[in-house]
């Protein structure tokens, strides 16, 4: 396909015609096994031929009366909150994706010294790092503790349930070491059309996980299109982050976000081999220490695949070859024992049991009862914390049963 023509949008290939209509031509399909292929669908789909369709460079110049009523407007409004706050420092937090860059160079327009900030998440790669120090003026704030340093030391993987590196590390590295106490207007890239949870967001947000602080969030693009912030891009020459043109549609938290999915890891396969290798490292080694066969009623090929960014148990029962494998990789010898961890519950109070509270039922009793570690600490008179130590020391001992 000829660069400059065609578009590539939620898997979907797409052009425009000469007369400026969008047209969907190609739907991009990744199996589980990140295997690809193309589809023309005949509903919906065109035919176009490149010579019938127009250029990007020909779309930007049809459009641009509509691009320069797009820059006046967010201009004028910038202007506004600069005047209606004129007591705070204007700052413009970036990312390197396609919004903050368009913010970053509506605001220095008619604020040149206004500070960027970038804030590392530790997860980016290096596509993003290296657009960030070409940035002026631009300060990069930097976690105290990496993404991959707390995972390890805390025995934790992201789910999209349970997602705590957002909270941690997507603007709150930045949010925790600006000075609450400072006036700061935040000139941010978020829109409207990117979620249901942004859809209602107006020209002024302030973020309930600031806290208590003395900032605004000014948003100048938020009734922006993603088009519209494309076209304004290519039109005025701002930079664009090199992960777009590898066709990712976001640029942040590279290889490990739960919420990318496998049109993303396809391309991570093929541009980033390395870091996508070392996180399915790290997801096995924690399928593996964490004994997640019996919890999710997976093999650590299904885990890898899709189940680690699942929104639960896999499967409801497990199949036979997950139980080999389980005790395959356990060295349980008996394939009974194996079993016990499977949609097991607790003895007294019937709640499900994780593999620790079926270990130490095993240590503790030989007679096929099992107890949650509620029931096991009133039992036993030993606290839970005490409970998790003991199962602690048995697994450092080398006890297969944790
Ligand atoms: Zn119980």
């Amino acid at each position: 396909m000829q660069e400059g023509y065609y578009w590539y949008n939620k898997s979907v290939v797409k052009a425009f015609d000469k007369e400026g209509n969008l047209h969907k031509l190609y739907r991009l399909k990744v199996n589980d096994d990140l295997s690809m292929s193309y589809s023309k669908p005949r509903n919906g789909y065109s035919q176009l031929d490149v010579k019938d369709m127009m250029s990007w460079a020909e779309l930007v110049n049809s459009k641009q009366d509509y691009i320069n009523d797009l820059e006046q407007n967010a201009l004028n409004l910038i202007q506004d909150k600069l005047d209606k706050y004129s007591s705070y420092t204007p700052i413009i937090p970036v990312s390197t994706g396609k919004d903050s860059m368009t913010v970053l160079h509506l605001v220095r327009q008619l604020f040149p010294s206004a500070k960027a900030i970038f804030n590392n998440t530790s997860l980016d790669c290096a596509e993003v790092y290296r657009m960030a120090k070409t940035i002026s003026n631009c300060q990069i704030m930097s976690p105290k503790q990496g993404f991959y340093q707390y995972i390890k030391e805390y025995n934790k993987i992201p789910t999209p349930t349970m997602r705590f590196c957002c909270g941690m590390y997507k603007s709150n590295v930045m949010t925790s070491q600006l000075d609450k106490n400072m006036k700061y207007l935040l000139f941010m890239g978020m829109r409207n059309s990117e979620s249901a949870k942004r859809k209602d967001y107006t020209d002024e947000v302030v973020n309930p996980e600031w806290g208590q602080t003395n900032w605004m969030g000014i948003l100048p693009i938020c009734k922006w299109a993603d088009l519209d912030v494309w076209l304004y891009m290519l039109s005025r020459n701002i930079v664009i982050n090199d992960k777009y043109k590898k066709g990712y549609s976001r640029v942040g938290c590279a290889i490990a976000c739960p919420y990318y999915t496998k049109s993303v890891w396809v391309l991570d396969e093929y541009y980033y081999p390395e870091m996508r290798k070392r996180w399915l490292d790290i997801l096995r080694t924690y399928f593996i220490n964490n004994k997640k066969w019996a919890a999710l009623n997976c093999t650590i090929e299904d885990f890898l695949q899709k189940g680690w960014n699942g929104y639960g148990i896999y499967r409801d029962k497990p199949t036979e070859e997950v139980i080999d494998q389980m005790q395959q990789y356990t060295g349980i010898t008996d394939r009974e024992t194996v079993m016990k961890y499977f949609n097991n519950t607790c003895s007294k109070c019937g709640k499900k049991l994780k593999k620790d509270e079926i270990a130490l039922s095993m240590k503790f009793f030989n007679n096929n009862t099992f107890y949650c570690y509620d029931c096991l600490s009133e039992g036993m008179g030993l606290s839970k914390k005490e409970l998790k130590e003991t199962a602690k020391n048995f697994k450092n001992n080398g006890c297969v049963l944790f």
